[in-house]
C-alpha cells in the first residue's frame, strides 16, 4: 500500500461509499472497520454497510420526493451504495427496499476485491496518527467510546452530542398565519434576532387541557435497553413534562408570557406553542422544546390540534435517540473538514445528517472532496439546488444556530424539500390553462424542484474533473460504476 493513501475510519454506509469514490479516482484507500474485533450495541454481523434496522431506502420517486431525488443523484454520481441497493432490491411498492444480507455482501465483496482498497479490521481508538494526512471519519451514530472521547476533546465541550433531542420541524408555508403570529417574547431582539422571530400558536385553557391529556394518553416509543434513559434538565420529552403536572408545560415550553395575540377577535392565550426558524432560507420552523418519544402517527394527530397547525406539514417529526454527532455547522468547513484539524474530514451520520441514504450521500461527497484535495484539484461543492448540495449546506451552514441566546438547536435531519432554495419561477398552468392550486400545485412544485436539481447536478458533474476522461482511462474506476447516464441507464418507472 502506498504511503499517500487516504484513510477512512468506519466501514458503514458513509465509509464504504467514500472509499469507493476515492478509489474511483485512482487513489489508494485504507478502510478501518472495528467489527468483528469490537462491535456496537446495534450491529449484528461483521459485514460492511450493515443496515442496523429497516431494510428500506425509502421512496424511490425521483420526481416528487427529496430522498428519491437523492437516490437518482447518487446513481448519476456512480454511487456504490445505490448500485448495491439496486442489485439487491426486493418488492416494496414505491420504496427502494433491499435484501439486507445481499446488500451488505455486495458492498463487502466489492471492497475486498478492489485493487486500490485495503480493509483493516481494527478499532481506531483515539485520534489517527499524525502521519495520516488525509482521513475521513465515518464512524456513525455509535462511534466507539475511545474515538468519540478523543473527538470530544479536540472539538471542545458541547461540540459532540451523544443523544439527539429532536423537536418536530414544520414547513413554514403550512402554518395558518390567520391564527398564529410572529413575535419574540417581550419583543426582545437578542443577538442575531429582530424581535419578531418566533411563530406563536395560541391555545385556550380548554385546548391546553385537551392537549395535555392527549400527550399523556398518546402512544410512545420506548428506549432500547442499550440506550439508557438520557433525560437531563432542559431536554425532557414534552409528554414526560405533561406527566409531571398539568401546569408544567405552561411554565416551560408553552408559557404564554411576554406575547400579545394581534388577531382582533382572539382572547389572551392560556398557553402558546412557539416555532423558531430552523434554516437560513426561512422555509422550516422547529417547535421549540417539543422533543418527544410519541410515535410519529401520534405526533401528527396531536400536534395538528394546536391552533395554527391544523394543516401542518412536517419536514421531520420529533424523537430522542442515542446518536453521536458533531455540531457540524460550527465545526466543519464547506468540504466537511474539521476547522480545528483540516486533515480530518467527517462523513455520514456523525455530521448530523439522518438516514441510510443521507449518510451514504455525505460519504460520497467526503470521498470526492478528499480525492480532489489529494490530486490538487479545486473542491467545488455541488449547487445548493441539488439534493446533495442542500444536505451539505444544511450540515455546513444553512442551519440557523440560535436566534436568541437559547440552547444550540442543530439536530440530525433527513433530506427534505425545506432544505432547498424555493422555486421562484411561475409554474405552468394545468391542461385547461388555469392556475394550479392545492395538491396539484404542491406536486408541480416538487416536480420543478427535482427537475432543477437534476439539471444543476448534471452541469456540476459536467464541470468536474472526470467530465472529459473516458471511463476506461480512469485508474481504478470500475466501468460498472461509471455515472449511470453514460452506460445507457434507463430510469426506473416511478410509482
Ligand atoms: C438503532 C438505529 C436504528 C436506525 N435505523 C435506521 C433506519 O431504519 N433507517 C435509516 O434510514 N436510518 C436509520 N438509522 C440512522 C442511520 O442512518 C444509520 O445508523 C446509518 O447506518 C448511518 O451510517 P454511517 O455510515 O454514518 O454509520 P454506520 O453505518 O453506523 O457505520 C459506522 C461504522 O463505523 C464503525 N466504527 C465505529 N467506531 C469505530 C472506530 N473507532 N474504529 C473503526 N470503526 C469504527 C462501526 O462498527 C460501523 O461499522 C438508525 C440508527 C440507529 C442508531
Amino acid at each position: 500500500m502506498k504511503g499517500d493513501a487516504i484513510h477512512v475510519i468506519g466501514g458503514g454506509l458513509a465509509g464504504c461509499e467514500a472509499a469507493w469514490q476515492i478509489a474511483a479516482r485512482g487513489i489508494h484507500v485504507v478502510l478501518h472497520e472495528m467489527r468483528p474485533v469490537r462491535t456496537t450495541a446495534v450491529h449484528k454481523t461483521p459485514g460492511l454497510a450493515e443496515l442496523v434496522c429497516s431494510n428500506s431506502f425509502r421512496s424511490d420517486d425521483r420526481e416528487h420526493n427529496a430522498v428519491g431525488l437523492l437516490h437518482e443523484e447518487m446513481r448519476r454520481l456512480g454511487s456504490l451504495i445505490m448500485r448495491a441497493a439496486d442489485a439487491s432490491q426486493v418488492p416494496a411498492g414505491g420504496a427502494l427496499a433491499v435484501d439486507r444480507e445481499g446488500f451488505s455482501a455486495a458492498v463487502s465483496d466489492t471492497m475486498a476485491a478492489h485493487p486500490l482498497i485495503e480493509v483493516r479490521r481494527e478499532e481506531i481508538a483515539g485520534l489517527p496518527p499524525d502521519e495520516w494526512d488525509c482521513v475521513i471519519v465515518a464512524t456513525g451514530p455509535l462511534t466507539s467510546p475511545a474515538l468519540a472521547d478523543a473527538i470530544g476533546r479536540l472539538t471542545g465541550e458541547n461540540a459532540l452530542a451523544f443523544f439527539d433531542a429532536i423537536a418536530p420541524i414544520v414547513h413554514r408555508d403550512s402554518i395558518d398565519m390567520s391564527v398564529a403570529w410572529f413575535q419574540s417574547r417581550y419583543d426582545k431582539a437578542g443577538p442575531g434576532g429582530t424581535g419578531v422571530d418566533y411563530i406563536n400558536c395560541p391555545l385556550t385553557r380548554e385546548q391546553y387541557d385537551a392537549f395535555v391529556d392527549a400527550l399523556i394518553a398518546g402512544d410512545k416509543t420506548a428506549f432500547h435497553e442499550w440506550e439508557g434513559t438520557p433525560y437531563f434538565d432542559g431536554c425532557l420529552p414534552i409528554e414526560v413534562m405533561a406527566e409531571r403536572g398539568r401546569e408544567t408545560l405552561r411554565h416551560g415550553p408553552m408559557k404564554p408570557f411576554g406575547l400579545t395575540n394581534p388577531h382582533p377577535d382572539m382572547s389572551k392565550a392560556y398557553a402558546v406553542v412557539q416555532l423558531r426558524q430552523d434554516n437560513r432560507l426561512g422555509t422550516l420552523f422547529n417547535m421549540v422544546g417539543f422533543q418527544t418519544k410519541l410515535k410519529h402517527g401520534e405526533q401528527v394527530r396531536i400536534f395538528r390540534t394546536i391552533p395554527g397547525l391544523a394543516q401542518a406539514e412536517f419536514a421531520r417529526l420529533g424523537g430522542l435517540h442515542r446518536n453521536t454527532f458533531l455540531n457540524a455547522p460550527r465545526l466543519l468547513d464547506k468540504t466537511l473538514r474539521l476547522n480545528a484539524a483540516p486533515r480530518l474530514r467527517f462523513a455520514g451520520q456523525i455530521t448530523g445528517c439522518e438516514g441510510y441514504v443521507e449518510s451514504a450521500a455525505v460519504g460520497l461527497l467526503a470521498g470526492r472532496f478528499a480525492a480532489a484535495e489529494k490530486l490538487g484539484e479545486p473542491l467545488t461543492p455541488p449547487p445548493t439546488t441539488t439534493a446533495h448540495g442542500a444536505l451539505l449546506n444544511h450540515i455546513t451552514g444553512g442551519h440557523v444556530e440560535t436566534i436568541d441566546a437559547g440552547p444550540r438547536s442543530y439536530q440530525p435531519m433527513n433530506v427534505n424539500f425545506g432544505l432547498f432554495p424555493p422555486f421562484d419561477h411561475a409554474l405552468p398552468p394545468d391542461a385547461d390553462g388555469k392556475r394550479l392550486r392545492g395538491p396539484a400545485k404542491a406536486l408541480a412544485k416538487k416536480r420543478a424542484l427535482c427537475r432543477r436539481a437534476l439539471e444543476d447536478l448534471d452541469r456540476w458533474i459536467g464541470a468536474g474533473p472526470l467530465a472529459h476522461v473516458p471511463a476506461k482511462a480512469r485508474p481504478g474506476l470500475d466501468p460498472g460504476c461509471a455515472p449511470a447516464r453514460r452506460q445507457g441507464y434507463a430510469p426506473r418507472q416511478e410509482s
